[in-house]
């Protein structure tokens, strides 16, 4: 497919170019850096470090309206869940663009979730290739990496002047048609500066982690006293599920009276006691120990085996953001030490 190149003077131009859709770009808010829907497209900004949140809320929002309804006392009146408009995600980074790979199967494998589908055919997604990985990062260990393109439409990646835009799909060819001329075709000295800036950028990620038959290891320690460890200083807070971008613990609830009310989907975590808790008051996911392993064993062995992808993308936010610092890389190291 065509690469182009886009001066760094012209991307507002180029967002605009994009038509009338609904754009979603990085912002600053806070002191981080957030996903939002953005009305002006001057508001996208490119240069900012820290990625807190993922865009994962594009397709699966935290919460959404199922259905709602009103009882008319002869009849009821259904309304089905919103209309989604045509979107841009810009700016979403390699391994968060993997995540929507990641979760593709889980929604479509034995039931076509119609509320993501719909979501997902609706997005576009504009990558933007890692120049400054963080030192949480560890995305070549799961197959990716700062220029990584699966499940991207576009990738663009910083040159210098420049951004080199590749186009990977059709989607993404379809969404350029109106946005070529703000654009210049892109060189074979391009192409190699991209590879230069790439291969740099990989060279700047200093975590890894060896996953070679992990998904075999980790039942083998379903016993081990390292999970006790690991639980007694979880403090079970949730921000681990919450902001990665390959959870998608959900929960259904009704909303209302007899009269009208709607029903909804919102996100839930694993992490939470409530999460597993029977009828009978019985939780056979009982304390932190029995949560925190069950996260990692679904991540690294129940959704490979089920799904056939691993669960995790490497953008080391669970380990960043833990309050207790829990690291999910000295707990996979761990596992493999006990099978060694
Ligand atoms: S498990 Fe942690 S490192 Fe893996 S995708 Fe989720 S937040 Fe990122
Ligand atoms: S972020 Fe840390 S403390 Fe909070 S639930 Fe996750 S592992 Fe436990």
């Amino acid at each position: 497919m065509d690469n182009y190149l886009l001066q760094k003077s012209k991307l507002t131009e180029f967002l605009t170019s994009l038509g009338d859709v609904n754009l979603i770009a990085p912002v600053a808010a806070n002191g981080t850096t957030r996903f939002e829907l953005i009305e002006n497209a001057a508001k996208a900004k490119l240069d900012l470090e820290d990625y807190t949140a993922s865009p994962k809320k594009v397709v699966f929002p935290q919460t959404e309206t199922l259905f709602a309804f009103r009882n008319k006392g002869d009849s009821l009146d259904i309304e089905e869940g919103e209309e989604i408009a045509p979107t841009v995600v810009f700016g979403i980074r390699p391994c968060d663009a993997k995540s929507f790979v990641v979760l593709d199967p889980l929604f479509n494998k034995d039931f076509e979730d119609p509320y993501y589908k719909k979501r997902r055919d609706a997005t576009v997604l504009i990558g933007q290739a890692c120049a400054e990985p963080t030192n949480r990062c560890f995305c070549p260990s799961l197959g990716g990496s700062p220029g990584g393109t699966e499940g991207l439409d576009i990738l663009m990646t910083d040159i210098g002047n420049d951004y080199f835009l590749e186009v990977l799909s059709e989607k993404g060819k379809k969404l350029m048609n109106g946005s070529a001329g703000v654009c210049a075709a892109a060189a074979a000295a391009d192409n190699a500066k991209k590879e230069k800036a790439l291969e740099q950028s990989l060279g700047k990620i200093k975590r890894q982690v060896d996953l070679k038959q992990m998904h075999e290891m980790l039942p083998k320690t379903f016993e081990d006293k390292m999970w006790k460890e690991v639980g007694n200083s979880c403090i079970g807070c949730g921000i681990c599920t919450y902001n990665c971008p390959t959870c998608h613990c959900f929960d259904i609830q009704d909303e209302g009276s007899t009269y009208q009310g709607r029903r909804l989907r919102v996100w839930d975590a694993c992490m939470y006691p409530e999460f597993t808790v029977h009828a009978s008051g019985e939780n056979p996911r009982h304390d932190r120990s029995t949560r925190i392993r069950n996260r990692i064993m679904h991540k690294f062995t129940f959704y490979p085996n089920n799904l056939g992808h691993i669960s995790c993308v490497g953008c080391g936010r669970c380990i960043e953001l833990c309050p207790v610092n829990e690291d999910l890389i000295e707990i996979l190291n761990k596992v493999r030490a006990i099978n060694e």
